[in-house]
């Protein structure tokens, strides 16, 4: 074995890890980046995102410290209502449920801003979240949601920024590395084992910063923590996230926390690949018009209230209410009255979908029930109720009489062609994980920090429960890594490296 020195070891090259390897680096530590994948699969979940980024403003002068591109005339024509810290808290709280540790959601949304702010100095660009958050009033762009921001060209461009910053701050990435088993001494972490290559090689360091996801790409724990029927899900993001850090954690005393039977799921395309495919990041593969369809399963029955509420409420829960439909798929049904609402992926090449002129031609395209499938749409078709259609707000034109009902957007499928798109549950990250403080250190199961160990990202426990807002994922990576970064460069004095 040959062994390697360094002041911080990150684990993961991720957003979070990023963060947390340049926040190291800023305050003076030799940082090592360790990569489980080839060069070309670098980047974890964070690559596969639209970059869309969670942030607390007052107003659009914050958001324009980030974006110094936007001109005067550009801001004359936008409505951004603010979306303070306050604000920021009560959506964590409301998706889950109250749930969300305190002390890191109010970390999380305090720090928000300035991470940006700190990101941006890093060279990392921002923009305007246009299509998805917000809509034409009165001739000006207003913006919903608390929302506005992303990174340029999605996640593909955020962790392009933050490789060639490390590049630049001289920080070591390693591919190929996968992190196997901490090192310790006298209960304090110093130093980490990888393999490469087949060999095993042994790093000393003073901080091991663990950024290397949750285990939402391992079949075997997906199943034993989240429920059987997950080890069908198909993985949206990394293939990489496997839960190496957490096991590595617990089994240096770390103490598991947050939700170990709860992950993000939606709804995505039944062909999409069973782990993303780095040559086509991007989020493509989703599906998220439904609240604007009837979805059957195989078996021709309905099993949500489609239109209960607007997506940004619903999609979460309705992927794994479709994990659970036989043989995990089912079908939305669209008419040509609806089929030009529907939002941009229904478009690109990579959607699958069935067409036919007549309701009777397509269910015979489809492997279902085709009987109890056309028995479901007529029925529908009958409980649907007059009013008007509109599908930018909770129309309440709903239905009577089926069960379960559709309460909102609920139109006849009766003007061919019809169309069906097939979706199955993709899982995005699973929420268990570690226990870590405010400042990034791991507890054990006492609560005290492990000396040495640090964690950020998707790794950390007790955050999100249930549903997360969107946005929130890539912030707090960005956030804890920082942070965990800074903790683990200041330990440098105080953690002399044992070995
Ligand atoms: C399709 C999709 C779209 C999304 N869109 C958004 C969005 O728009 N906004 C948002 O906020 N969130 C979004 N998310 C969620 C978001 O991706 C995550 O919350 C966030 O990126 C997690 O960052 P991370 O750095 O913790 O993990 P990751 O970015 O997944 O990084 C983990 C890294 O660890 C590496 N690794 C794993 N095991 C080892 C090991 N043993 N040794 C070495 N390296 C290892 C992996 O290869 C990877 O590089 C989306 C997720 C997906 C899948």
């Amino acid at each position: 074995m040959s062994d390697f020195k360094y002041d911080v070891v990150v684990v993961g090259a991720g957003n979070a890890a990023l963060c947390a390897a340049i926040s190291a680096r800023e305050e003076g530590a030799r940082v090592l980046v360790l990569e489980k994948g080839p060069e070309h699969k670098r980047g974890g979940n964070s690559f596969f995102t639209d970059g869309a980024i969670r942030v607390a403003y007052h107003h659009l002068e914050d958001i324009r410290k980030v974006m110094p591109e936007l001109t005067d005339e550009e801001a004359a024509n936008i409505v951004m209502p603010e979306y303070g810290e306050e604000d920021y808290l009560q959506d964590i709280m409301r998706v889950t449920e109250g749930k969300s540790g305190p002390e890191l959601a109010n970390q999380l949304v305090n720090r928000s801003f300035e991470t940006l702010v700190w990101m941006k100095g890093h060279g990392v660009k921002f923009e305007l979240n246009y299509d998805n958050q917000s809509f034409e009033k009165e001739g000006k762009r207003e913006f919903w949601g608390g929302l506005p921001v992303k990174t340029e060209n999605k996640g593909v461009g955020l962790m392009k920024q933050l490789f060639s910053r490390a590049e630049e701050l001289g920080i070591d990435v390693w591919y190929e590395a996968a992190a196997v088993e901490l090192l310790s001494v006298d209960g304090d972490v110093n130093g980490v084992v990888v393999e490469q290559n087949g060999r095993k090689i042994i790093v000393y360091a003073s901080g091991v910063v663990l950024a290397c996801g949750s285990f939402e790409a391992n079949k075997q724990q997906r199943s034993q923590y989240i429920g059987e029927e997950w080890e069908a899900a198909i993985v949206r993001g990394t293939e990489y996230n496997t839960g190496d850090g957490i096991k590595m954690a617990l089994a240096a005393g770390a103490q598991k926390h947050g939700e170990w039977s709860g992950c993000h799921s939606i709804g995505t395309d039944y062909n999409a690949p069973k782990v993303g495919d780095f040559t086509k990041p991007g989020d493509i593969f989703k599906k998220h018009s439904y609240p604007l369809s009837i979805m059957l399963n195989k078996e021709g029955k309905r099993f949500v209230d489609e239109g209960a509420d607007f997506r940004n409420y619903t999609y979460a829960k309705y992927g794994r209410e479709i994990l659970k439909q036989p043989g995990h798929v089912a079908y939305q049904i669209y008419d040509s009255q609806v089929r030009p609402l529907l939002r941009k992926e229904y478009d690109l090449e990579e959607a699958t979908y069935y067409k036919a002129e007549t309701l009777e031609e397509l269910v015979a395209l489809l492997p279902v029930d085709e009987f109890e499938f056309l028995k479901t749409i007529n029925e529908y078709n009958e409980a649907v109720q007059e009013g008007d259609y509109h599908p930018t707000e909770k129309d309440g034109k709903g239905t009577v009489g089926i069960t379960p009902p559709k309460t909102n957007w609920a139109l006849k499928i009766e003007e061919g062609p019809f169309y069906a798109f097939p979706v199955t549950c993709g899982i995005t990250f699973s929420f268990g994980g570690l226990h870590v403080n405010n400042r990034g250190e791991v507890l054990n199961k006492e609560g005290n920090p492990i000396p040495g160990l640090y964690a950020a990202g998707e790794m950390i426990g007790g955050i999100f429960y249930h549903n997360y807002p969107g946005g929130s994922g890539l912030m707090s990576g960005a956030v804890f890594g920082k942070l965990a970064g800074v903790t683990a460069a200041a330990g440098l004095n105080t953690n002399t490296v044992k070995h």
